[in-house]
């Protein structure tokens, strides 16, 4: 991909620099050349060109007598003299007494050639210029502002196609999306075959999703599968110091774009510009008068010419509502986390840039990485190389890609931190206190492997879980289940310590959100039967909720949150208390070998050997 772009100097700029070169001109420059070439001469060499009839033109001054030649074209100066007969012998020698014959040029011209002359020549080179950038943009914006600030003009990059491009064929596992969006491709190449059935292409379309997931990675192969010119910004460009700028910008973007249409326009991160307008007093005007030119900009133009608009963004449900009607960004394309097989693909893909050993296990690491996005899968894979060349090894190996995961998903190993070995065990009762409780409920392997290393994120355990089939509903009692799961950990150090830590404050967190959707979102609760006390915005950044209830039934639901998770707290310890032995006997295995897979701990728990480790 080749970047075409042109720097650009604002006017206020220019006119420093001409106001410095003149000041300097004029104090070191002009007072030599300006002034005329006088010859220093004795008094009587003066005497002596008297005497011959050789003076031109005299004038004599208080402090000096200047004098020319017969022809004018050379001055000599010399000094005062008492010389009683000397007007006489000048006056019989027929030189002209005049006062013109000065050192200095005459203050008229002084000033013409100082400071006019000079000014009318930066103006000249002024007009030349601006003259010439005009027609090679053709500015679109304010020529005014964009001369005093030099920002009215859009900085978008222009892509054109190169063969080093990315391509959809870069893009794993967002199929759908790629669909759609290579119809838009396929519109700007054969507009013929849509136009003869009467279709015409949407005119923009707004890529969504969760950060990581490939969104600007979408965009830029549409630029690269594309013969036409792609047109890059990002929302946060348009966003400037004065109002009225972003929205000449974004003129200036909609003229260049329809110049060159076909083409594409890509906004990234649109939500910097598209917020909701809510009409505050004081708002921010300037986001406000950009966003309002982006929506007549794209009423304005013709969509059969083949100007696509697309956007990304990461927070849909704030963007203007005017932004999202059909007629503007008429196709919203979502762009969501891998599944299963997506991340397979996604490591596939990235994997082909390392050298890797042949009997790598994707689908096993895919597993372990269940939840992570394109960019910590591509991070994933970068790190087993790191990890590879740290071990000294010439390609990465199975175990550099699961240690990555982790790595990614869970911070560095912390080689320094030792945890003493009280706190050891209480991590080990701990994390089997979470796999049991989940293994008990569901009578299945809970974990993919459980360390109790400590990590740079700060987690003094690690568990990596079970990626669960795919499945898109969740029923009651496998919410309850999960809650039981989080207390599990606090369970166990209460069941056999009779102490609590601080160790369960995410567990908490967790397990909390769970109890508070269950009833304020899904209607599993008998008493609010089907009515939201909640509603959730910013989806794809971590999901703020916020309540739609009176105060008294906020009392309520609180209240019913504590009774759920309190429930479910003495369902895991329950279970703990019923599996004492079991606990007891995965716990050590995990404290005296600081690892334990699931397949180990189902070994365990069906009262199976465990072959030695090595
Ligand atoms: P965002 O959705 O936040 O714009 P990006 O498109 O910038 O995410 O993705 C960041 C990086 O993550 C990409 O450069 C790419 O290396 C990797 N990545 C993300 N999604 C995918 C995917 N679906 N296929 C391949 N690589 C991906
Ligand atoms: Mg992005
Ligand atoms: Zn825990």
């Amino acid at each position: 991909m080749q970047e075409v772009k042109t720097p650009k100097k604002p006017f206020i700029y220019y006119l420093l620099i001409a106001a410095t070169i003149l000041v300097l001109l004029n104090t070191l420059v002009f007072p030599n050349v300006l002034k005329r070439q006088v010859q220093e001469v004795g008094y009587n060499v003066f005497m002596q060109m008297t005497d011959r009839h050789e003076i031109g033109s005299v004038n004599i001054t208080q402090t000096e007598i200047l004098f020319t030649n017969k022809d004018n074209t050379e001055i000599f100066k010399t000094g005062i003299i008492n010389d009683p007969g000397l007007v006489d012998r000048l006056y019989d020698a027929g030189a002209t007494f005049s006062t013109e014959i000065t050192e200095e040029m005459s203050p008229l011209l002084y000033v013409l050639v100082g400071y006019v002359l000079p000014i009318v020549i930066f103006i000249l080179i002024g007009r030349l210029l601006s003259k010439k950038m005009m027609d090679k943009m053709s500015d679109g914006a304010n020529p005014m502002n964009s001369m005093m600030f030099g920002t009215g003009k859009s900085n978008a990059k222009i892509y054109v196609k190169s063969s080093s491009g990315i391509k959809f064929a870069d893009v794993a596992g967002e199929e759908e999306a790629k669909e759609l969006l290579s119809e838009i491709v396929d519109f700007l190449h054969n507009p013929g075959k849509y136009q003869e059935i009467g279709a015409s292409m949407p005119k923009g379309a707004l890529l969504v999703g969760p950060p990581g997931t490939g969104k600007t990675l979408l965009a830029k192969a549409v630029a690269g599968e594309a013969d036409v010119p792609f047109f890059s910004i990002s929302g946060s460009e348009f966003v400037e110091m004065f109002v009225g700028m972003g929205a000449a910008k974004v003129r200036d973007l909609f003229k260049q774009a329809n110049e060159k249409a076909p083409c594409i326009v890509f906004i990234d991160e649109i939500d910097a510009i598209g917020k909701k307008r809510d009409g505050r007093i004081g708002g921010n005007d300037e986001r406000e008068q950009t966003l309002n030119q982006l929506l007549t900009e794209m009423d304005g133009f013709d969509g059969s010419k083949g100007v696509v608009i697309l956007a990304a963004t990461n927070q849909p449900d704030s963007l203007d509502p005017a932004l999202l009607r059909p007629g503007r960004f008429d196709r919203r394309i979502p762009v969501e986390l891998p599944d299963l097989q997506g991340r397979v693909d996604i490591l596939k893909v990235h994997a082909k840039k390392i050298k890797l050993s042949d009997n790598v296990d994707f689908d096993a690491i895919a597993r372990a990485a269940s939840g992570a996005s394109g960019a910590e899968l591509a991070n994933i894979v970068n790190e087993a190389a790191l990890r590879a060349v740290r071990c000294g090894r010439k390609f990465a190996t199975q175990a550099d890609l699961m240690e990555s995961v982790e790595v990614v998903i869970a911070g560095y190993q912390k080689k320094n931190r030792i945890l003493s070995d009280k706190e050891k065990l209480i991590v080990a009762y701990h994390e089997v206190g979470h796999a049991l409780v989940a293994a008990m409920q569901t009578h299945s392997a809970p974990v993919q492997k459980i360390t109790i290393i400590p990590r740079t994120s700060g987690a003094l355990g690690y568990t990596m879980q079970v990626d669960e089939d795919e499945h898109f509903l969740m029923s009651k009692t496998e919410m309850e289940n999960k809650i039981a799961t989080f207390t599990g950990g606090r369970a166990a150090e209460e069941l056999i310590f009779h102490e609590i830590t601080t160790g369960a404050s995410n567990d908490i967190e967790q397990a909390t959100k769970f109890a508070r959707a269950m009833i304020t979102r899904y209607g599993m609760n008998d008493e609010f039967d089907m009515v939201a006390m909640e509603t959730v915005t910013n989806q794809y950044l971590g999901g703020d909720s916020s309540l739609t209830c009176s105060m008294e039934t906020q009392t309520q639901i609180d209240q019913k949150v504590v009774t759920l998770v309190k429930e479910q707290h003495e369902k895991a310890k329950k279970i703990l208390e019923d599996n004492i032995l079991k606990l007891h006997e995965i716990a050590k295995f995990l404290y005296e070998n600081e690892t334990i897979t699931g397949e180990e701990f189902m070994q365990i728990l069906n009262g199976n050997q465990i072959p030695e480790k090595l």
